[in-house]
């Protein structure tokens, strides 16, 4: 089975790991830092504060900015579950915003989703394509509010070789196994605001500052949401495979765009010439004419070894959501749903990989093409 993503672990990260096992510091000693340090230097923000996952440092973001009790935050439904929950976590509200068909936030929509309590709008780099980053930027800007980007999809990515990262008031990474690079589990904030990072250091530690000798004090409510040493080893040596990786997946990318361009039964999301997707997934969008056979192909695919998925059920589909606002319905949002599988696309793969992965999908797909959907 050649999965839709995963890690890529060498014996030089296996190294990294080793050493810190057999160090005296396993938890809260220097890797954490000098990771943080390398994270931060790579996107071109001033502070990285990393987390054991991209939901605590999410949470954290969200907490520190003083999202809470009767606030909203606009973001798109075709993401992970996580953007929103630890909105909810927080007491705040969720609102929707339709997306493009590039699977991202539709700017020109945000404005008009805009309330009293708005806070923050919270877009996600789809697959790693990057946000129309700057015209959210400026609508936040004239509103007063704040850009906190999830781009655990974009870790690596750029707009006119400006890192994201650089871009949003915060930007959380995700550092899970198949995201792309990993600590295992691990995720990251970064940010220019130095007020932020120091309250998220808080938040991710007991909220607990040293004083003299035994004495320290909780000064703000936090949890325990450390990431380990030796999983900021791991990271660090994953970090210098970056552009190796991003590279390995780029090709594969483009060459799926080759194979797949102006096909009549599915498009492929375009990257502008001027962004660096991180590529972490290929997602393929399946022609009206096939909606009503997705299962039969996503499971035929399966069974030639591809290990596909789809992203994302709209995240208001899911039972807790419909249980306390209601029904929905974004068509955008739906429609992708409707169309979208991710195909693998990952540095483990070869080109050779790639070729059988095109055939087969190809194969599969023109078969059910001659039969198609009535209305
Ligand atoms: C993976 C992911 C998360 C959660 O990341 P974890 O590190 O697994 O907690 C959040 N948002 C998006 C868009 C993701 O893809």
């Amino acid at each position: 089975m050649i999965p839709y993503s995963t890690q890529l672990i060498e014996e030089d990260d296996i190294a990294s790991v080793v050493e810190i096992l057999r160090s005296s510091h396993l938890t809260q000693g220097s890797k954490v830092e000098a990771f943080e340090e390398a994270i931060a230097h790579t996107v071109g923000a001033r502070y990285c504060v990393s987390f054991n996952s991209a939901t605590s440092a999410l949470h954290g973001a969200y907490a520190v900015c003083g999202i809470g009790e009767g606030d909203e935050i606009i973001t798109t439904p075709i993401s992970f579950v996580a953007t929103s929950n630890m909105a909810i976590a927080l007491g705040a509200k969720p609102i929707f915003c339709d997306i493009k068909m590039d699977g991202n936030i539709d700017e020109n929509l945000i404005e008009a989703l805009i309330t009293p309590r708005t806070k923050a709008i919270v877009p996600v780099d789809f697959a790693g394509k990057p946000v129309a980053i700057n015209a959210i930027n400026t609508i936040a800007k004239k509103h007063h509010l704040l850009v906190i980007e999830d781009a655990c999809h974009a870790f690596g990515g750029d707009i006119n070789h400006q890192k994201i990262g650089s871009f949003a008031d915060m930007t959380i990474f995700s550092f899970h196994a198949i995201k792309p690079i990993t600590t295992g589990e691990g995720g990251a904030v970064v940010t220019d605001n130095e007020e932020f990072a120091r309250k998220l250091r808080l938040f991710r530690s007991h909220g607990m500052v040293k004083k003299q000798l035994w004495n320290s004090d909780m000064v703000s409510l936090g949890h325990n949401y450390r990431m380990t040493e030796f999983a900021a080893a791991l990271g660090l040596s994953q970090l210098h495979k970056l552009d190796r990786f991003i590279n390995i997946r780029e090709t594969i990318g483009r060459y799926y765009d080759e194979r797949f361009g102006n096909h009549k039964l599915f498009t492929i999301i375009p990257i502008d010439p001027n962004e660096q997707s991180a590529r972490h997934l290929y997602p393929l969008l399946l022609n009206p004419q096939l909606h009503c056979v997705k299962e039969e192909i996503f499971i035929q695919m399966q069974e030639k070894g591809l290990g596909v998925q789809v992203h994302y059920k709209p995240i208001y589909q899911n039972s807790f959501y419909t249980e306390r606002y209601g029904e929905m319905y974004l068509s955008n949002a739906e429609n992708f749903y409707r169309c979208e599988l991710s195909i693998p696309c990952h540095q483990k793969m070869t080109m050779e990989n790639a070729e059988h992965v095109a055939d087969t999908v190809l194969k599969i797909i023109e078969k059910y093409g001659s039969r198609g959907c009535s209305f």
